[in-house]
């Protein structure tokens, strides 16, 4: 494969809206690498409400439906492969993949977003998958007309509850603290909820069950005493993991300078402090969190690349 002019890391928001201005922008030889169906991880969100131009309910999957075949009428080709390293020598990046092959490109935007934290109480590991979740949308209508937990006081904790509240009898929200994290509009409307109940100043301790599956949670008030809350699932959501393997060097060290939350430092227009490499979306220093503002990001960064691309090869 001849080298490409732009390589995208990531399928979100970010990378696809990178992958559309590239390649309407004239860019012709751009590829995005997304390891799965691309949209990123507002596809597991119930409800978006704060995209402008879209009202009505909607969901996240059905926000990003388009995305990818409007991307597509650009030329922008999609391969389904996991990056494993990125790296750069003099003006050439190579993308190394998981089969072992590579690819080489003038330019990289990234943008492969975050991943669920776990919230490390006892049985979460155990029972992932088998009564513990970290996706509503996903696996709340097992729990039709049955109880559930969810952990967590962000607004994903919180929208994800009101989402459980509607198929599920009782939702009962358990946070670490008796004030919430989320935007104020999402803690009313909780609030409201009749079978949202809240569990405040309590952690987590230990998720119980037996091979079929959860049977109930065990939370710590601050006060030490221990409820025991009957529930046949729990729905973890106490934040992300800055996705940045593939900026991983073999000597362990990153590509690009970084913070210490693990988060790309980047100029207002997307640039790392590697020319060429761009990083977009949820995994940026300062990065707003929002589909909105990772979309924004992509698009910056693949204006810069148009005219990176172009002085380079035309120096
Ligand atoms: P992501 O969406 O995380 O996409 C990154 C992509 O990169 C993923 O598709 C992943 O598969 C891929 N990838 C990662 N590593 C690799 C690799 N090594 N190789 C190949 N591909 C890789 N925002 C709002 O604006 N409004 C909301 O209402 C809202 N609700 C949310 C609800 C939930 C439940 C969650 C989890 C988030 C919500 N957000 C919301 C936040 C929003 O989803 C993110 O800010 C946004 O998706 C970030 O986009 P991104 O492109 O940076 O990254
Ligand atoms: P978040 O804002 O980081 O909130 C994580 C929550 O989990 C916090 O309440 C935190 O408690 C709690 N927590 C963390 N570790 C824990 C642990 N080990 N055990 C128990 N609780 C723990 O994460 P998020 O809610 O996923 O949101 C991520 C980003 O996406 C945010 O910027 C958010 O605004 C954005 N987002 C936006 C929307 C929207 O705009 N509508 C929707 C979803 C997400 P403390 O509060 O005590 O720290």
């Amino acid at each position: 494969m001849s080298i490409l002019d732009c390589a995208i890391i990531g399928g979100g928001p970010a990378g696809l809206t990178a992958g559309l201005y590239t390649t309407r922008g004239g860019l012709e030889n751009v590829v995005m690498f997304e390891k799965g169906m691309p949209g990123g991880q507002i596809m597991n969100s119930s409800e978006i409400e704060n995209y402008p131009g879209v009202t009505g309910e909607i969901s996240g999957m059905d926000l990003m439906a388009p995305w990818p075949e409007q991307c597509q009428r650009f030329g922008l080709v999609h391969e389904m492969v996991t990056i494993t390293r990125v790296t750069k020598k003099d003006n050439i990046f190579t993308i190394h993949k998981e089969d072992g092959t590579s690819v080489e490109a003038y330019s990289v935007i990234i943008g492969t977003g975050s991943s669920p934290r776990r919230a490390g109480f006892k049985g979460e590991d155990a029972f992932f998958g088998r009564g513990v979740s970290t996706c509503a949308t996903c696996d709340g209508f097992f729990y039709k007309g049955k109880e559930v937990a969810v952990v967590g006081g962000g607004d994903t904790a919180l929208e994800e509850a009101l989402y459980l509240a509607k198929i599920c009898t009782k939702v009962y929200i358990i946070h670490r603290r008796d004030t919430f994290r989320s935007a104020p509009n999402t803690i009313e409307r909780v609030k409201k909820v009749p079978n949202i109940e809240l569990v405040l100043d309590c952690v987590a301790d230990e998720v119980y069950g037996d091979a079929s599956g959860v049977q109930g949670i065990k939370v710590k008030h601050k006060s030490g005493e221990i409820r025991d809350i009957v529930v046949p699932g729990v729905f973890t959501f106490v934040g992300n993991n800055v996705n940045n393997e593939v900026l991983i060097q073999e000597d362990s060290t990153f590509l690009c300078d970084m913070n210490e939350q693990g988060q790309v430092i980047v100029n207002i227009s997307m640039a790392t402090s590697v020319p060429g490499l761009y990083a977009t979306g949820d995994m940026r220093i300062a990065a707003p969190k929002q589909v909105i503002s990772a979309a924004g990001d992509g698009a910056v960064a693949a204006l810069q690349v148009i005219s990176y691309v172009d002085e380079l090869l035309n120096a």
